[in-house]
């Protein structure tokens, strides 16, 4: 059996009065994150995390935020479309794991309904994801709630 592994990481600025999304769950929050499309960290980070698992580069050469078809979109978009692309070459996700790094809000409320989504994107069961939440202790840029960022790791395996 063949496998690789992936990882992505994404950062975005947070600014106030903008939608707060991740892992594609709209949060409440008094800031949100500016980007081309809708900046989730989250899916952001696990597109880049499939696309190296399978050697297919990054994000950006897929989805570059100078094409204005991305402008404002949904960030589920890029993950459908990262896994329909390692399902048509054979993968599939073995298991996802992440970490949320962001001082506020408490994510704890929202950590099930984003496993449930990242799952539901992922064609997987929900045991094979995992959505970690960390502060970033009040410094540096998320500490200081200036940015959020995600970081993710990701397992594939040849179907
Ligand atoms: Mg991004």
């Amino acid at each position: 059996m063949s496998f690789r592994v992936g990882l992505g990481t994404d950062v975005h600025r947070l600014d106030s009065g903008l939608p707060l999304v991740l892992g594609g769950v709209s949060i409440e929050h008094t800031q949100g994150l500016v980007g081309h499309s809708d900046a989730d960290i989250v899916l952001h980070a696990i597109t880049d995390a499939l696309l190296g698992a399978v050697g297919l580069g990054d994000i950006g050469e897929w989805f570059p935020d100078t094409d204005p078809q991305w402008k404002g979109a949904a960030s589920e978009k890029f993950v459908e479309a990262a896994v329909e692309k390692l399902t048509s070459l054979g993968w599939r996700v073995v298991n996802l794991d992440c970490i949320i790094h962001a001082q506020q809000p408490k994510l704890l409320p929202y950590k099930e309904a984003i496993r449930a989504n990242l799952a539901r994107l992922l064609r997987v069961e929900e045991n094979r994801v995992n959505v970690k939440a960390k502060t970033g202790e009040k410094v540096g840029p998320v500490g200081r709630q200036e940015a959020m960022e995600a970081t993710v790791v990701v397992l594939v395996e040849q179907t």
